[in-house]
């Protein structure tokens, strides 16, 4: 970003009122008299308007926007009778990590309904490290999901992997979701955009933040009405937990960019006891859903077994959060709360 002074504008001055804001800048010579400041990478966002209202600023030139749309994109969105975005109750999405059965499916589906969800989740395509684990029912597993949803009033959210297989969840779900590693996959984008639903993207877990975002712009270049970024955590050092929650990354595109952020505290997580706590973290942060993943019976489960919870500690995912841990006392900090 570029900023033009007045003619006879004190620079220095100017350049301290930027520094207060949280801009810091370079004097450039714009050549005929005019001072140009250059604002370094680093500095603060701060809006064209605000910088237009300091005295001695003359114009504001900002650079061409990587991701037009994503810049333009509504912070409400509205899918089926469920809103999500800011000033809205947060949104729950939940259910099974993988579709293992129709009987299950829809048992699971009444319990979150039960539990406040509004969108049921699971996977019919699954994305595993290993070629010898359980990857999906495929195409049934979709039925199940779509009967399941819509008999308990919620909306569907599923992944698709590819893009031969688009249109197939694009009838069942109400919202494509792309994984985690397929986050860069272009031509799943471009596909995923062209069917014209709402798209969950996931961080890619080795991505940037910038990668994230033209990750998002291509769903939207491509017909996407709708993209919800999902944090689910990025590959840290640490394996206490499965990933690193960046909840500073939510808190960016929530607040400073005010877009309808979902976190996913269970692939974070990696472990059920630890998911309540980073759902609540991600609801303070700015988030305005949750994507959980849910069991009745998680030592059988399928996929992800030790980060699911159950369906009867669903309910207090939405509970206001207060303080989640006793501090202070040289004792081992308490959960208040389980
Ligand atoms: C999932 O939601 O089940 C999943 C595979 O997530 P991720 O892409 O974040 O690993
Ligand atoms: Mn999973």
């Amino acid at each position: 970003m570029t900023i033009a002074l007045a003619p006879g504008a004190d620079a220095r001055a100017v350049q301290r009122i930027l520094a207060g804001l949280g801009l810091w800048t370079r004097r450039l010579d714009g050549g005929g008299g005019e001072t140009l400041l250059e604002v370094l990478p680093h500095s603060a966002r701060v809006s064209r308007r605000t910088l237009l209202e300091i005295p001695g600023i003359r114009d504001v030139f900002l650079p061409e926007s990587p991701h037009p749309r994503l810049d333009t994109h509504p912070a409400v969105v509205r899918i089926g009778n469920v809103v999500i975005g800011a000033g809205h109750p947060p949104v729950l999405m939940a259910g099974p990590c993988a579709a293992e059965g129709e009987e299950q499916v829809h048992r699971l589906a009444a319990a979150v309904a039960r539990a406040g969800a509004r969108v049921l989740r699971g996977g019919a395509f699954k994305p595993r490290t290993s070629p010898y684990a359980f990857a999906g029912h495929g195409r049934r597993a979709l039925r199940w999901l779509a009967d399941a949803a819509r008999e308990h009033g919620l909306l569907l959210v599923t992944e698709v992997m590819e893009p031969a297989a688009v249109d197939q969840a694009a009838e069942a779900a109400d919202i494509l979701q792309v994984g985690s590693r397929n986050m860069q996959n272009f031509p799943l984008l471009h596909a995923v955009g062209a069917t014209g639903r709402p798209v969950l993207l996931k961080r890619g877990m080795a991505a940037t933040i910038d990668e994230w975002l033209q990750a998002a712009e291509h769903c939207l270049a491509h017909g996407a009405p709708a993209v919800l970024p999902c944090e689910r955590g990025i590959r840290g050092w640490d394996r206490g937990t499965r990933n690193l929650l960046d909840l500073g990354a939510v808190a960016l595109l929530a607040g400073e960019r005010g877009l309808p952020v979902i976190v996913d505290p269970s692939h974070a997580a990696g472990r059920r006891d630890l998911v309540i706590p980073l759902a609540r973290a991600a609801l303070a942060a700015g988030a305005c859903g949750l994507l959980v993943e849910v069991h009745d019976d998680p030592g059988a489960a399928l996929s992800d077994g030790p980060q699911a919870i159950r369906p009867g500690e669903l309910a207090a995912i939405l509970r206001p959060a207060g303080p989640l841990y006793s501090t202070g006392t040289g004792d081992r900090a308490r959960p208040l709360r389980p």
